[in-house]
């Protein structure tokens, strides 16, 4: 049994672009009334807030450089006294590194709490180049979608505002290859700190949505 402060689920995604996490973190959120939080979309809202992490961050972006752990880190803390974050939360793309993982699971620990479990959806490499090359995004309204598992309604046509759909340079497929390199780079050091902990689960990502769920759900529940 791992342990697991009163009736709460702490939970990370790791997963590479393209392993469909954001799918299955949505559908976590939904089963189990638990938040996805990404930090990018968490430093995205701070910046248009003009609250005052979101002044420092901006700062950082406009510099051209890295937004500092311990910024990253408070701003998470913060979000995660939020009420809805009472009974968990599934974080998504952090941490990125072990010194990040480190630093996190320290100031954790200075709340008395802790991580129930760390999910990591693993897809070969082959499969994620094959994925990533078929998403299309609306660069007016921001819209994502895939060619296969979520297609627009008209072809080539964003569902929100018509505007043509087009390929992110992103998802290019040398930008590609090298995301995937960077992923594994930056991951593999990260999967291992967490496994030493005796906090990772690895989930096949090759299989279908529904059954990447499934697989999901029974590791929750072990959890509980
Ligand atoms: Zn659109």
């Amino acid at each position: 049994m791992s342990e697991r402060s009163a009736g709460t689920l702490n939970l990370i995604f790791l997963g590479p672009p393209g392993a469909g996490k954001g799918t299955q973190s949505r559908m976590v959120e939904e089963k189990y009334s638990i938040p996805q939080i990404s930090t990018g979309d968490l430093m995205r809202k701070e910046i248009s807030s003009g609250s005052s992490f979101g002044e420092e961050i901006n700062g950082y972006i406009k510099l051209g450089g890295l937004v500092p752990d311990h910024i990253v880190i408070s701003m998470l803390l913060h979000r995660l006294k939020g009420d809805d974050c009472k009974t968990g939360y599934i974080l998504d793309g952090f941490p990125r590194t072990v010194e990040q993982a480190k630093s996190f699971g320290a100031a954790l620990a200075e709340k008395g709490s802790f991580l129930s479990g760390v999910i990591a959806i693993t897809v070969a490499d082959e499969v994620l180049a094959l994925r990533l090359g078929d998403r299309r995004v609306c660069k007016k309204c921001g819209a994502t979608y895939h060619l296969f598992h979520n297609k627009p309604k008209l072809e080539g046509l964003c569902d929100n505002c018509g505007t043509e759909l087009s390929r992110r340079r992103d998802d290019e497929p040398d930008v590609i290859a090298n995301r995937i390199e960077v992923y594994h780079q930056q991951t593999a050091p990260l999967i291992e700190y967490y496994q030493n902990k005796n906090k990772l689960h690895i989930v096949d990502g090759n299989k279908k949505i529904d059954v990447i769920f499934q697989q999901i759900c029974g590791i929750i529940d072990e959890l509980s």
